[in-house]
């Protein structure tokens, strides 16, 4: 499912194709995928406007179109972004097709329909009224910010780093590679992690989510291109772990299913 480093590659995939480039049609595929918009809306308020910019926040991608506002991007489980130029088929489950002048098209593929189109009118009025805390990889979520994030927390350190209202864009996925890299259980709690423990932690947030990016890995569609020291792609029933070989174990957070290594990632008494 798409993350920060996913959504960042949608972000300059986005960029380097139809920045610039004027709308001239919408075409909605499925309209259940818009969030507080008709597709008739949609269509009269994106129709004639110019991608001026994007921005990404978390896992949200935000378009600016100038006047009509921000188009709101959110991929869901399995969501993304397809560019293709006429006499390109267009790509399946394509939910909302953008169409600008000189036969280029910008498709956004969601088949599980778990993810929300929509407008706003600022970003950062948009990024507030959905709880966003601060992006992952801004400098502004530095070790201090991470440290009042942890402070007195009770709770697992698999769920805090993977709420969205701590930090924005961590899921299930990077949150247990970020944990296997700090060599930190799951399940340990927040503030029994000690001073070295936190600041490791918050390196290797960064250092993972910028890996990931430079790696050009989504998820686990394009896992073979994350260093095979990574517990990614080894991130499955019967896996082994890539550190000491052992097997790697399963637990669920919330709903979602955590993978770590018993050996390497310890529970702390
Ligand atoms: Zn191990």
């Amino acid at each position: 499912m798409p993350e920060l480093p996913d959504v960042e590659l949608y972000k300059r995939h986005l960029d380097t194709t139809c920045l610039g480039r004027t709308i001239r049609h919408v075409a909605v595929g499925d309209a259940r995928i818009l969030a507080d918009v008709s597709a008739a809306e949609l269509a009269r308020r994106l129709e004639g406007a110019r991608i001026i910019a994007s921005r990404r926040h978390g896992k949200h991608l935000l378009v600016d179109l100038g006047p009509p506002g921000w188009l709101t991007l959110h991929f869901g489980m399995n969501g993304s972004l397809v560019h293709f130029t006429d006499g390109e088929d267009d790509p399946p489950y394509d939910r909302v097709r953008l169409d600008f002048a000189g036969g280029h098209h910008l498709a956004y593929v969601n088949p599980r329909l778990l993810g929300r189109v929509g407008l706003a009118p600022d970003a950062d009025a948009f990024i507030a009224a959905e709880g966003l805390g601060l992006d992952a990889l801004d400098p502004r979520f530095d070790l201090a910010a991470f440290e009042r994030s942890l402070a007195g927390r009770k709770r697992d350190v698999k769920s805090l780093l993977m709420d969205q209202e701590v930090v924005a864009g961590i899921g299930n996925i990077y949150s247990d590679e970020i944990l296997f890299q700090a060599g930190i259980n799951p399940r340990t709690r927040c503030d029994r992690l000690d001073a070295g423990a936190r600041q490791h932690l918050f390196e290797r947030i960064k250092a993972v989510l910028e890996t990931a990016i430079t790696s050009g890995a989504g998820a686990e569609r394009l896992v073979d291109r994350l260093p095979s020291s990574f517990l990614i792609p080894h991130r499955e029933k019967g896996g082994r772990c890539p550190r000491c070989g052992g097997e790697i174990a399963s637990a669920k957070f919330s709903g979602r299913t955590a993978y770590y290594c018993p050996r390497c990632q310890p529970e702390v008494a």
